[in-house]
């Protein structure tokens, strides 16, 4: 057999035994480099990536289905192979490697809650949301004195978290350790004190939300309804706010639309300044995908961010799903970027945002992209093998269904919410730092949405 053939047999045998997309990404388009005099073989793959994936998960396999079929084979080498590729590819591929070692370490500050991204400076302002912005930058020169609260609403994926926190990270580099803030989401507000009621621990959660200078809390609709935390929430509400402290709030309705509101608190948030968010424009659209390229170190010509501006207009985190979408087929599938790919992908993501999708797809989808059983990943080992894929999981439950922490943990075989907090929160802080966990979700996501 010449090294051709061996390496086709070699893949036919792996075929059998790794999930079809993970073959077709990882495997299909190697081969076999050389094979020296001492037994050792070169295996060529498509990329970093791939190569990194490759040895870490399929190298035994391979070394021992080389060795059946050519004794003489000892030992396995990966390399990542460039000739095939034009120029132009080769330079990107290039840029990714660059970029991934110099990211800056992004991290959600403990202190603050946080995440270092979301600046004003990387906000992009127009017509939709001037009055939001104009809002929070008085807030941001007159802390506690000028709006309170501050009360912003919009439609999902319009830009809320990034102002609020923006203006929380503003406020906290420009007083530095004078003002201390606080970012909290309604979710955690309200498990947090579900938590002190049941451990007997009120103090601790008042202490922790009413020694702060500015509180910003995120969807508060999460919390009308909640009663024990919607009595916490107006307390420290007031105490704030007799103090001269700036509250800051999100939501996804105005005060008056949130039906379980209760009237006082209500009264209290109509009182201060209220400022919605709507959908952006065409103008606006295309600013907001010039500045992600650029956030991504990535380029495309003008004509696709056009196409990409025209066909997605309600929702600015679909935009940046569809970047890095488009970047990930030119830059690892080498795909050429042509007007009817850009459109399938496009379709793709608008289809996948109305399709039901289910918590077992999405649980298959990884246990067989891990290549781990069901019960692998529900089951109580601490083996690294799962812990990653079981992250997975809670990240995309949240991510894809909007699940909550008690259902995700339950689904998770039991576990606490807390733990399904850590792993949502562990892996979206990774992916805006490690590319090869962001590819490997987006691979994931598109076999879901397949299925
Ligand atoms: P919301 O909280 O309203 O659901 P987010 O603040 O999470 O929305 O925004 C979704 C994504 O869109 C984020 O990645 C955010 O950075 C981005 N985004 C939203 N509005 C803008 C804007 N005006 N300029 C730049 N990026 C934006
Ligand atoms: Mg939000």
């Amino acid at each position: 057999m010449d090294l051709n053939q061996i390496w086709q047999s070699t893949l036919a045998e792996l075929e059998l035994q790794i999930s079809r997309p993970n073959f077709l990404t990882w495997l299909k388009k190697s081969r076999l480099v050389k094979k020296e005099e001492d037994g050792r073989i070169v295996v060529g793959l498509v990329n970093n990536f791939a190569k990194e994936w490759v040895e870490n998960k399929y190298h035994k396999m391979i070394l021992e289905t080389l060795h059946s079929l050519d004794e003489t084979i000892k030992k396995v080498e990966y390399t990542v192979l460039v000739e095939q590729q034009s120029p132009q590819i080769k330079l990107e591929s290039k840029t990714i490697l660059n970029r991934q070692t110099t990211l800056p370490e992004l991290k959600v500050d403990p202190e603050t809650n946080l995440h270092p991204r979301y600046t004003l400076n990387s906000f992009v302002v127009g017509s939709s949301n001037e009055l939001a912005y104009a809002a929070t930058q008085s807030v941001i020169k007159d802390v506690g004195k000028k709006y309170n609260p501050l009360f912003i609403y919009g439609g999902t994926g319009l830009g809320k978290t990034h102002l609020i926190q923006a203006a929380g990270n503003e406020i906290k580099n420009l007083y530095k350790n004078k003002i201390k803030v606080k970012y909290v989401s309604s979710e955690k507000f309200v498990n947090d004190v579900v938590w002190a009621i049941r451990n007997k621990r009120m103090d601790d959660v008042k202490s922790k939300y009413r020694n702060v200078d500015v509180l910003i809390i995120d969807d508060i609709q999460f919390v009308g309804g909640k009663e024990r935390s919607e009595e916490e929430f107006f307390h420290t509400f007031n105490v704030l706010y007799e103090n001269n402290k700036q509250i800051i709030i999100s939501s996804d309705r105005p005060p008056a639309a949130i039906p379980t509101l209760e009237e006082r608190l209500r009264s209290r948030f109509e009182g201060g300044m209220i400022a919605d968010i709507t959908y952006p424009d065409y103008e606006m659209r295309m600013a907001i995908i010039k500045t992600k390229l650029q956030e991504k170190n990535a380029d495309l010509p003008e004509e696709i961010c056009g196409l990409v501006a025209n066909k997605i207009q309600r929702n600015i985190r679909e935009i940046e799903g569809i970047l890095n979408k488009i970047i990930f087929y030119r830059e690892v599938k080498n795909i050429e970027l042509t007007t009817k790919v850009i459109e399938e992908i496009i379709d793709n993501i608008i289809q996948q945002s109305s399709k039901n999708i289910t918590a077992s797809q999405i649980i298959k989808a990884v246990a067989d992209f891990y290549e781990i059983t069901l019960p692998e990943l529900t089951n109580r080992s601490r083996k690294k093998s799962v812990v990653e894929p079981r992250q997975v999981v809670a990240f995309l439950l949240r991510d894809l269904l909007d699940m909550s922490y008690p259902d995700i943990g339950e689904k998770l075989g039991k576990r606490d919410h807390t733990t399904a907090i850590y792993s949502c929160g562990k892996i979206s802080r990774e992916i805006s730092k490690n590319q090869s966990l962001n590819q490997k979700i987006i691979l994931i996501k598109e076999v879901i949405h397949k299925g």
